[in-house]
């Protein structure tokens, strides 16, 4: 496994942060299935961490999924009432 350097992966943040725009709330956001709590966001891949996501997600406008996607299989949803994640039913 390649290790970058810390000066490699902050210049990499950075040049990313140029083109991050804050997300919008999605329009209809479906009901927890566990808790039925509408309280869920959508989980975005592959973000950059830096204080700009952190804050999004803190804000409700996204959770933070990570790097690491399986098609077919990472939920698209997460409640933040109990943590419950799922997958779209419209994607299935
Ligand atoms: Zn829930």
């Amino acid at each position: 496994m390649a290790v970058l350097r810390l000066s490699d992966r902050m210049a990499e943040a950075a040049e990313m942060i140029e083109v991050l725009t804050p997300p919008t709330r999605p329009r209809s956001i479906p009901a927890c299935p566990r808790c039925l709590s509408v309280d869920s966001a959508p989980i975005e891949y592959g973000l950059p961490f830096v204080p700009e996501c952190l804050e999004w997600e803190r804000q409700g406008l996204i959770w933070i999924g990570g790097c690491v996607v399986t098609p077919g299989l990472s939920p698209d949803w997460h409640c933040r009432a109990c943590g419950c994640e799922w997958r779209d039913s419209a994607r299935q």
